[in-house]
């Protein structure tokens, strides 16, 4: 039989970055030896006491189901790391969800409808835009590659694209994939933009504390945001816990009770002993500031890598990623002379990297902004150095 499918599925393509990942592990299956720059995951293994914490769990029997919205000991734990970063809301504006791609599935499922108006910023993370299109929403995006990937010289931009219809403005700050941190004034121009024409934000903090030498401010925090910011975190970078799909969201009230439905009948909850694990990671501090400086010294390994191949690069103050300019690159081009294929555009410069050059980047037109490739550097120094090595040996930058 043939199967027709709704325009819903239809109309997204699959996750470039898993794809792409999915690629280089195929390509190592194969016996390639590939420097896989591609998803944004941690090198680092789960620290060692979540581990436990999540190994107790499952002896101690925490392997039913939990109530819907998570444990209560976990909202508890999280409505406490978002007081202390300025966030009031008591446990039941929380929701505990596998991972933090099912928090914004289920905010923007709750928000958005067919021909309702979502705004991002671009370069922005591959899965705002399949969600916000899964819902049947219209984008509009504000380019910031004109400004460093900085919001606030954009804030005119910002408000000549926004409007009373719009409905939703997405902010990913530290961001995924720029590594920008936004400064207090943009935040603030966010606000009186929200404010003024009465749009709800998602503020994705999923990078808040991976940081270097800068504190980035939750959005929801200033004057006016409280009851129009969605606020979505999750533990996959902080405490590198990707596979275990942990993540939640706090907002008002009335989104949690709407959301919350949508929640209880798709996933039913989060995986009970992996809240537990959760409540552990939460404590954790000592391993999650080794990973940031780890994280730190990496950034200024490729981002002096690049320098001396004449590429520069907007440094990023937070995340694990950076943006590198692949469209207007002499030795690029000096090598497309030499008769190799041409390699117009950052979709085939990412391509050509990971046949020629075994290195696995994606491309910059996954996130909305052609001509940059995104490097992930969550990974080890010398991996990050080969990976650099064999870009520039093959004529890449
Ligand atoms: N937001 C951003 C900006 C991300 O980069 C990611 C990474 N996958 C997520 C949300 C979702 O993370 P997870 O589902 O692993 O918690
Ligand atoms: N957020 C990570 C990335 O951008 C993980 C992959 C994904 O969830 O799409 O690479």
């Amino acid at each position: 039989m043939t199967m027709e499918f709704t325009d819903r599925v239809s109309r997204v393509e699959p996750s470039a970055t898993l794809a792409i990942s999915a690629l280089a592990t195929e390509l190592e299956a194969e016996g390639a030896d590939i420097v896989d720059l591609s998803v944004g995951e941690p090198d680092f293994p789960t620290p060692e006491n979540i581990v436990e914490a999540g190994k107790d769990a499952m002896d101690a029997g925490h392997t039913g189901y939990t109530t819907s919205a998570g444990i209560l000991e976990l909202r508890e734990a999280i409505a406490d790391k978002l007081a202390a970063d300025g966030l009031e809301h008591d446990s039941d504006e929380i929701i505990v969800t596998p991972g933090a791609k099912q928090a914004l599935y289920e905010v923007v499922q709750s928000l958005v409808e067919d021909g309702d108006e979502v705004v991002l910023l671009d370069p922005a993370w591959v899965s705002y835009e399949a969600m916000v299109k899964m819902a049947g929403g219209d984008l509009t995006r504000v380019d910031l590659s004109e400004t460093d990937f900085q919001l606030e010289p954009a804030l005119d931009d910002l408000a000549a694209a926004v409007s009373d219809e719009t409905e939703l403005l997405v902010v990913n700050s530290p961001s995924n994939p720029t590594g920008a941190v936004y400064s207090d004034a943009a935040l603030e121009g966010v606000r009186d933009l929200a404010v003024e024409h009465d749009i709800t934000v998602i503020s994705d903090e999923i990078y808040k504390e991976i940081t270097y030498g800068v504190e980035p401010t939750s959005l929801g925090t200033l004057e006016g945001m409280a009851d129009r910011t969605v606020t979505v975190n999750g533990f996959s970078k902080a405490y590198s816990m990707t596979g275990w799909r942990l993540g939640y969201f706090a907002g008002p009230e009335d989104l949690i009770d709407q959301a919350g439905k949508l929640h209880s009948h798709s996933v039913s909850s989060a995986v009970n002993f992996v809240q537990h694990a959760g409540l552990e990671a939460l404590e954790t501090e000592q391993a999650v500031t080794e990973m940031v400086a780890a994280f730190e010294e990496r950034r200024d390994l490729v981002v002096d890598l690049l320098a001396e191949h004449d590429v520069d690069v907007a440094v990023p103050e937070g995340a694990f990623y950076m943006m590198v300019p692949v469209d207007d690159n002499e030795a690029r081009s000096a090598s497309d002379a030499s008769g190799d294929e041409p390699r117009a555009d950052d979709q085939a410069w990412c391509e050509g990297a990971i046949e020629d050059a075994h290195v696995a980047t994606v491309p910059g037109s996954a996130f909305g902004t052609p001509g940059y490739a995104r490097i992930s550097y969550a990974a080890s120094e010398e991996r990050l150095e080969e990976g650099i090595e064999r870009l520039a040996e093959e004529g890449y930058l």
